[in-house]
């Protein structure tokens, strides 16, 4: 027995190193996964709620149901026949935040939108942060006036807003507290095109590579875009890349739960800035 002592010692010393490297490579893979999770968390957190896809699943779509929402602030404008048109070759919908003064101007647009299918929800009058966000009654206001003008325009009652530059960091609780209460549904967005300082077509890659990113785990994407010239321009490039893998585009309706940004500590009154 004795002679054997010696390669079983080895041998045992070489198993031992072989679980020494296997425990030290799980523990890199271990850090990994709790990054992993951390940017999930981040994810998670962000968004009062995680949209569900269409069977109101909370798990992943697969790639022929997968759904995403298009939106479209600031118009209507006479751009908006051209993103009209390009929804319209795809067989794409989308959600229109309008302005009461742009409706005003486009009456036409405003019907046009309404007839295609696609939904339109409020962005206020003003568009200016000092006055929208000066008082709950304010923002209110603005909201009731744009309702009552899409409803003389197209007979159509809405009661989805979005706020001007989003809800954080000015729509405070008692803001949300009188516009939910007052029956209106927030809602922000979770992929921003920043189509409004991107040159042309470059917005088109800043939205897919968030919406790669969201897929992983799993989240509908609603996706802010700008009624303006140059989304309108190279929105065939993205619906062209939506069609092709997949998705198939929703519109927002008032009995979804709403998707709005989470103050945390971030939000306060305007007139603090
Ligand atoms: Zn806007």
């Amino acid at each position: 027995m004795k002679k054997y002592g010696l390669p079983i010692m080895i041998m045992v010393i070489i198993v031992l190193l072989f679980l020494l490297v296997d425990w030290i490579s799980s523990i890199r893979v271990g850090s990994y996964n709790v990054e992993e999770a951390n940017r999930n968390i981040m994810i998670d957190l962000e968004p009062k709620n995680v949209p569900l896809n269409r069977e109101g699943k909370s798990q992943p779509d697969t790639e022929s149901n997968r759904i995403v929402y298009l939106t479209f602030d600031d118009g209507p404008s006479p751009v908006s026949n051209d993103i009209l048109d390009t929804l319209k070759t795809f067989d794409a919908k989308a959600t229109f935040f309008m302005l009461d003064p742009a409706m005003r101007v486009n009456p036409d647009v405003v019907k046009r939108t309404v007839m295609e299918g696609h939904a339109v929800g409020l962005h206020g009058v003003t568009h200016d942060k000092n006055k929208f966000y000066q008082s709950e009654l304010a923002a209110l206001s603005e909201m009731k006036t744009a309702q009552e003008t899409l409803l003389r325009i197209t007979g159509v009652t809405t009661h989805l807003i979005r706020t001007p530059y989003g809800s954080v960091p000015y729509l405070t609780e008692s803001f949300r507290d009188v516009l939910n209460h007052n029956g209106f549904r927030l809602w922000d967005w979770n992929v921003d095109s920043s189509d409004w300082n991107l040159m042309e077509d470059e917005y088109v890659q800043q939205v897919i590579s968030q919406i790669e990113e969201l897929d992983k785990y799993g989240i509908t994407p609603i996706i802010l875009m700008h009624d303006q010239d140059g989304t309108a321009h190279h929105l065939s490039t993205l619906l062209a890349y939506l069609k092709e893998h997949g998705y198939k585009t929703g519109v927002i309706d008032e009995h979804m739960e709403s998707y709005s940004f989470n103050c945390y500590d971030r939000c306060y009154p305007v007139d603090e800035e």
